[in-house]
């Protein structure tokens, strides 16, 4: 069956119990890393994954907590035993994002191994593939199609120019005839109502409860950047989601929030209902 592993629930910011963005989708045939945010390398090995067999990540955006250990899983996966082509694919800036990590961050490091270390068998190759909204893209046993997610395009302080080079996916892969979609970062929009109608599993960003928008800072986020508890339960009824995981957490200092969130979500979605922790596996 089907199945993919939290092994990063929180957000850019210093959260002690919780890794940023990644997840492990299993297709049955392949392992699939979605994201590479802080701690992505580490969730891979909590989750027993093949680190050297890895042949493909999929970006979701460009924010630090979702690419911030590329890089570790770039080159970790080579000093582990891959010698085959990590596909990398992602929006329009990946590859320069891709050729910047290997070609300038990191090019000494990567030259001082591959000579100094001739028995990892030299530099294992890195392709990446920029895929725009509505493209889709497969591999062993499963096929993924990104959907253009709003994540700050509203806000009125960011430019035109910037926004001409922001992109943001989410992906529903579909899976021997299950659906399971990743949202990424994202409030509600158009993309995400095709993303999300009548998955099986909708894992959607849910940064906080209403309760806990209690700044203009929290209430502008909620409006324009981050879904929050107001509305993922209305738009995962409205697209017919049968079960739903809410993810991308605020760091709090302790687990009262819990309680507030799942109650004002399950106000409006009936279904199975899940909060991500690091490490929640959800088979579909
Ligand atoms: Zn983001």
């Amino acid at each position: 069956m089907p199945s993919v592993t939290f092994m990063g629930t929180g957000g850019p910011r210093r959260d002690p119990h919780r890794r940023a963005t990644s997840l492990l989708l299993r297709s049955g045939q392949e392992e699939v890393l979605i994201d590479s945010g802080r701690g992505a390398l580490l969730g891979l090995g909590e989750a027993r994954a093949n680190i050297a067999g890895l042949r493909r990540i999929l970006l979701t955006h460009h924010h630090f907590d979702h690419i911030g250990d590329l890089y570790d899983v770039i080159l970790n996966s080579w000093l582990e035993g891959r010698r085959h082509p990590l596909l990398i694919e992602g929006p329009p800036g990946t590859k320069g994002i891709v050729d910047a990590l290997l070609n300038h961050v990191y090019d000494r490091d990567l030259t001082w191994r591959s000579l100094g270390e001739p028995a990892h068998g030299g530099w294992a190759p890195v392709e990446v593939r920029e895929i725009c909204a509505g493209e889709a893209t497969s591999g062993a046993g499963w096929r993924a199609t990104a959907h253009e997610m709003s994540h700050g395009h509203g806000l009125p302080t960011l430019t035109p120019a910037f926004l001409s080079r922001w992109f943001c996916h989410g992906y529903r892969f579909e899976v021997a005839g299950r659906v399971f979609a990743f949202t990424g970062d994202t409030v509600d929009c158009p993309g995400l109502r095709k993303l999300a109608a009548g998955a099986d599993v909708l894992a959607i960003c849910c940064y906080a409860a209403s309760s806990e928008l209690t700044s203009e800072h929290f209430r502008v986020l909620a409006r324009h950047t981050l879904a929050c508890g107001d509305t993922v339960g209305k738009i995962a009824t409205a697209c017919g989601v049968k079960q739903l995981v809410l993810t991308h957490h605020k760091p709090r200092p302790d687990d009262a929030w819990q309680a507030a969130l799942l109650e004002e979500v399950a106000r409006d979605f009936s279904g199975p209902l899940s909060l991500a922790t690091d490490g929640f596996e959800v088979a579909f």
